[in-house]
């Protein structure tokens, strides 16, 4: 059985105190929430904090609020669990691309403990990587901890581990923002702005800062009576791959965010994960829809863009080349779905 090394355990009551504790225990401790992730990394040794600070008790991260000053509708304390995302009033209806990647994530008592902002900060993953101490010790370790080789791309001065995180995507795609507080202030970044394309240094944050809040975009209205149009509304789903349905991390997520004018596509974004270390958009496959009405010919058209530069490396699970493959049918599945709704919501 594995088991936890030794660490102090502290449970700030305040952000203000978090933050703190944080900046006094220095490099060699770390925030915890839900500690799903956390924990079995402890466990194997990937990560080695000697004092775990807890977000559970701070209240500033369960707030969840609307706001209606034009361009924020929905505030998510970074501290919600992915169980309360899903039966928060009116979200299933408004967000619903938040809920669907909420409920894909691992099993309902995962989900009962694990949080949006754990979700938003999870560490990459590869094969080499999510290994017993052990393991990783019998090939010498690799570049993420404790070794000097990528075992994916030996020759590459840069680690290949990927983003499995269901939500970060979804939040990319909606044009979602974050709240980070740390020592030095306050700071909002767009959520496409928060991810690095580095297996070690996967987040733009600051390691004392905390991820308090999500911002979402206000939702669209609902349609008025037809005839007439219903301008400016907005609509995204994801699509995940996995082996196991019941339970997996993703190989392949797929976000796709549509605003429709009448019947013609005025912006999309197709945004991948678990094909490289951050959430990927493909602003091809997104500029493909632009100004067109949704179709058989202009999904085809941004499946084939969204497929090019999806390059998923052999550290998870599945065939490489199945899963760039599969690029092509899941966006392809994603559009068709918004394509689904809009007829039946007019
Ligand atoms: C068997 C198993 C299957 C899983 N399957 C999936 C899956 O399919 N999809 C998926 O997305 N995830 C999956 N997970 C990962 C995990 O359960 C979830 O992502 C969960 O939401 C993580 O949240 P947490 O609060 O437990 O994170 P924690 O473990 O508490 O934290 C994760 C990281 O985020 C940091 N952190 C947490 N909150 C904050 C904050 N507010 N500000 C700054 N830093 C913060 C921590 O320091 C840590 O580095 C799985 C985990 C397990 C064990
Ligand atoms: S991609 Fe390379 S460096 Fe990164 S975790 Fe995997 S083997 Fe290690």
């Amino acid at each position: 059985m594995l088991r936890l090394p030794s660490f102090r355990y502290l449970q700030p009551r305040t952000l203000k105190e978090a933050v703190a504790m944080k900046a006094d225990a220095g490099p060699d401790a770390s925030y915890v929430a839900g500690g799903t992730d956390l924990y079995p990394n402890m466990k194997r040794r990937q990560q080695e904090p000697k004092t775990v600070i807890s977000l559970m008790a701070v209240p500033e991260l369960k707030a969840t609020e609307k706001r209606n000053d034009g361009t924020v509708e929905t505030v998510l304390g970074a501290g919600l669990t992915l169980s309360e995302l899903s039966v928060l009033p009116s979200f299933r209806r408004s967000y619903r691309a938040v809920v669907q990647a909420a409920e894909f994530v691992s099993t309902p008592l995962l989900r009962n403990m694990g949080t949006l902002g754990g979700n938003l900060c999870l560490d990459t993953r590869c094969n080499y990587y999510d290994q017993t101490y052990e393991w990783r010790k019998a090939i010498d370790f690799c570049m993420k901890k404790d070794g000097h080789i990528c075992w994916v791309a030996p020759s590459s001065p840069r680690c290949w581990a990927v983003t499995s995180s269901d939500l970060a995507p979804v939040m990319v795609a909606l044009g979602a923002e974050y709240l980070l507080v740390g020592p030095a202030g306050e700071r909002v970044v767009p959520a496409a702005r928060f991810y690095n394309n580095d297996g070690i240094n996967y987040l733009t944050k600051q390691p004392d800062e905390v991820l308090v809040e999500v911002r979402l975009p206000a939702p669209a209205p609902p349609p008025p009576p037809a005839p007439a149009p219903a301008p400016g509304e907005w609509d995204a789903v994801y699509h995940k791959l996995r082996r196991r349905g019941s339970f997996d991390f993703p190989v392949l997520g797929v976000a796709a965010w549509m605003r429709w004018e009448r019947d013609t596509v005025a912006d999309a974004r197709i945004v991948l994960g678990g094909v490289a270390s951050y959430p990927q958009e493909v602003a091809d496959a997104g500029a493909a829809l632009r100004g067109k009405p949704l179709s058989a010919d202009t999904i085809a058209a941004a499946a084939e863009a969204a497929y090019h530069p999806a390059k998923p490396m052999d550290n998870t699970d599945f065939d490489l080349s199945w899963r760039k493959q599969m690029t092509r049918v899941y966006v392809t599945r994603a559009l068709e779905e918004l394509g689904r709704r809009r007829s039946t919501t007019r």
